[in-house]
């Protein structure tokens, strides 16, 4: 018989599921996190040692920024020994990118970092905030002869485990808040707790985990529409320090054919820009040189996604480039799957 309790770090960075209603006012306030079991006493109930940590100043999600992926990178590399699992609580507007951000950030990890949030704060009758909070800290305590099975960054939402850098936010108010398209789930809670094991990252267990804390801001999303214009684009491509765009274009990754166009991109890839084609559609991969519309992207070398999402692009393109990759190896390491966002 094995009584071993997992400790599991709670990291709070703000959103609507740290909230509680003030009977007497009835307004929504921010929650103590230090008090946690006190309101939510069904936490003493779980198999695991659970502590909390909180942002000084929580946040709505939209006011996320990298400064502040790096403190949450830092929160779990200072407490990565002393913890067998994490849960980040976290604002459901940006989460997958946060998320993302953070799958690259942490290399070679071999414990579990659950992304969950709610719909309606904790404190409301209906809210969806108890569950996702309960099994997300039941998914990041599970383990198989003494070691964490899911060995990723993932997400946690409405009874559905998902690979973190595979999910989109795609509803703002139905409490199925999250998709991952093109990537299986990785588990599923409904009578049991079901682990998709044959999906589950594995990752190196020889290797040492490292954080990784330099991203470079100087990307842009430029999202293709039937009538962009030549001095838009041409504008975005000027920004000063510009180092990679990723372009949302239509459908298997086409654009227009229009000479103008192409040459923008081209120009900007000459002076050193990554540019990065991603579809517009939530599901479904860019493949170039499918159609005339994409086989002149793949001519002046722009970088094929494949079916990343624009989440795990954008925050991808800010990792590589922090990390100085060189531009002879750019395009090969980022159309690998360095965390599994990839196909
Ligand atoms: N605006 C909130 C946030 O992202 C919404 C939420 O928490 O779900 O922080």
């Amino acid at each position: 018989m094995n009584n071993y309790k997992p400790n599991i770090l709670l990291i709070y960075t703000g959103g609507t599921i740290g909230m509680v209603k003030d009977f007497e006012s009835g307004v929504l306030r921010a929650f103590d996190f230090k008090n946690l079991l006190d309101k939510i006493p069904e936490l003493n109930l779980l198999d695991c040692n659970i502590k909390s940590i909180s942002f000084k100043e929580p946040i709505d999600s939209s006011n996320m920024n990298p400064e502040y992926w790096v403190q949450i990178t830092e929160l779990i590399e200072n407490n990565y020994e002393a913890f067998d699992g994490f849960v980040v609580l976290h604002g459901s507007d940006t989460m997958s990118y946060t998320a993302s951000a953070l799958s690259f950030m942490l290399e070679d990890m071999t414990k579990p970092v659950v992304f969950t949030g709610s719909q309606l704060p904790i404190g409301h009758l209906r809210t969806d905030a108890k569950e996702n909070l309960i099994t997300s800290i039941q998914v990041a305590s599970l383990q198989h002869d003494n070691k964490p099975v899911i060995k990723e960054v993932c997400l946690y939402f409405e009874y559905k485990l998902y690979r973190a850098n595979r999910t989109t936010k795609i509803n703002a108010e139905h409490f199925e808040a999250f998709a991952s398209s093109n990537y299986p789930d990785l588990a599923e809670s409904g009578v049991h707790l079901k682990v998709n094991k044959e999906y589950v990252f594995k990752p190196n267990l020889k290797k040492e985990v490292q954080f990784h804390k330099n991203l470079d801001k100087n990307v842009a999303i430029i999202k293709l529409f039937p009538g962009i214009s030549e001095s838009l684009i041409q504008s975005i491509l000027n920004t000063p320090h510009l180092k990679g765009v990723v372009l949302e274009t239509y459908g298997a990754g086409n654009c227009t054919t229009q000479t103008w166009f192409v040459s923008l991109l081209e120009k900007a890839i000459l002076n050193g820009v990554h540019i990065i084609n991603v579809t517009q559609c939530s599901g479904g991969s860019v493949i170039m040189g499918h159609y005339e519309t994409s086989n002149q992207l793949m001519k002046i070398g722009v970088i094929s996604g494949k079916d990343i999402t624009t989440e795990a692009a954008i925050t991808k393109l800010m990792y590589m480039l922090g990390r100085q990759i060189s531009n002879q190896d750019f395009k090969t390491i980022f159309e690998t799957s360095l965390r599994g966002e990839i196909s």
